[in-house]
């Protein structure tokens, strides 16, 4: 068994987004939670993409996690390797863009590498090497007031300059108007000059799939999930990947249905109040407070949703809660008690309910989800079709069962998302 494309990405969802947009290139694909101590099944499948937590870790963490992402994945035969970080290009001037593209590049035996956050769909753009969210600049997007790693400077060039003590260069629109074969002179000017990293512009999808052509053979590509989506294609034209008809293609899920919700972004409080529109009596609302007192609360929704389930009836517990309440309760707990209460409540009830025969799983909320994964000791993912943007079925084993799992994290999803996953399950 060998694999096409191996990829590292530093962060859950993330890494969910690039499987994503891999499947419905055309690549069967399967996502590792951290590198896998055993070997999860990997027959037919073309892409695997380890997902690791390393956007805010201290930089030598992030460089030694990747490292023995790329030699596992090596391991498998990937053809090329692909560094997944965030579309905004999330980082500080200590890294960890910089030092893992280095470290990724320097153990691949490799001289240059591309950067393309760009996702033109989702509005997010590069032109002339400055990102845009939308018609704002980076900085002026809200992202310069992001907690772990604010964006205060748009031209990423000066952004990554501050990370490598190699040199940055530029691909841009004009040179991309060109065609492919233009950009790879123009990258190969450039490694000729000694310029390791190149930040490419991409202003739509047919800039995406230029860069894509141009980069192919590299050894190395690093970017946001829209250069994922191009590649599948050149690997086809390469003769490297076959055409496949399904790539998304799940086994027949199986097993009860349930929504656990710990997500308070608005676009899940819409689907809240949608599911409990169309089932008044489905969903029992955890409250932070009643958790910190005695596990009699915990115990109540484990009844209210085992009950529900054993007569077939769809089911939602859920702790989001509008800002003020959410406040409030914060005030009374402190922020990080409070989400780890919500976290663990969700994620036992998960253990439990999955335990007795819930097969179909739905979590909202990105912290959520990892702490559930976490909880059912799920090591590996097969990716299916999408149920919305970014947002995939996804099957595992867990204990000899079919399990099958959608992770949303905060704002994506239609608003009838907690009803409508369930229809386009297999
Ligand atoms: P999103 O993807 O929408 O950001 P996350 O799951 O990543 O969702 O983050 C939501 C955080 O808020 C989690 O840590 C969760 O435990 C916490 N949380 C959820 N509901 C409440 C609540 N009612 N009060 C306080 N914290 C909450």
């Amino acid at each position: 068994m060998t694999i096409v494309l191996g990829a590292i990405a530093d962060d859950f969802t993330g890494a969910t987004d690039l499987a994503n947009n891999l499947v419905r290139g055309g690549m069967r694909c399967v996502q590792v939670i951290g590198v896998p101590e055993t070997l999860p099944p990997l027959d037919d499948v073309d892409a695997v993409v380890v997902a690791l937590k390393s956007r805010s870790c201290p930089a030598s963490e992030a460089v030694n996690d990747s490292l023995k992402a790329l030699d596992w994945l090596q391991g498998l035969g990937a053809r090329q390797i692909f560094f997944k970080y965030c579309s905004t290009f999330d980082s500080t001037d200590k890294g960890n863009i910089g030092p893992v593209a280095d470290a990724l590049l320097e153990r691949l035996n490799a001289t240059q590498t591309v950067m393309v956050p760009a996702f033109p769909i989702n509005g997010r753009t590069v032109y002339q090497g400055h990102l845009f969210v939308g018609d704002r600049l980076l900085n002026d997007s809200g992202m310069q007031h992001h907690p772990l790693t604010p964006m205060t400077d748009a031209d990423l060039v000066r952004v990554l300059a501050r990370q490598t003590p190699h040199g940055v260069g530029l691909v841009s629109r004009a040179v991309l108007a060109k065609g492919a074969d233009v950009a790879r002179q123009r990258l190969d000017t450039l490694r000729e000059e000694g310029v390791r990293h190149v930040i490419c512009d991409s202003v739509d999808d047919e800039d995406l799939k230029t860069l894509a052509s141009a980069t192919v053979e590299l050894a190395l590509v690093t970017g946001g999930s829209g250069l994922g989506q191009a590649l599948p294609a050149q690997y086809r034209e390469k003769g490297w990947l076959e055409v496949i008809r399904e790539p998304g293609r799940l086994a027949p899920a199986c097993g009860s249905a349930l929504v656990l919700s710990g997500s308070c972004s608005r676009a899940t409080l819409a689907q809240v109040d949608d599911f409990l529109t169309r089932h008044p009596t489905g969903g029992f609302a955890l409250d932070p407070q009643a958790l910190a007192r005695d596990e009699t609360h915990w115990n109540e929704a484990l009844a209210f949703a085992r009950a529900r389930i054993e007569y077939g009836e769809p089911v939602l517990v859920y702790a989001s809660a509008d800002p003020e309440k959410v406040k409030a309760a914060q005030a009374r707990l402190g922020v990080e008690k409070a989400g780890h209460l919500v976290e663990d409540a969700l994620s036992q009830l998960a253990v439990a309910l999955v335990d007795q025969g819930v097969g179909r799983l739905l979590v909202a909320g990105g912290e959520t989800s990892g702490a559930v994964v976490s909880a059912l000791g799920i090591t590996a993912l097969r990716i299916g079709e999408q149920i919305d943007p970014g947002v995939p079925w996804t099957q595992t084993q867990r204990k000899g069962a079919l399990l099958s799992l959608a992770l949303k994290s905060g704002n994506f999803g239609g608003v009838d998302f907690f009803t409508r996953a369930f229809e386009v399950l297999p």
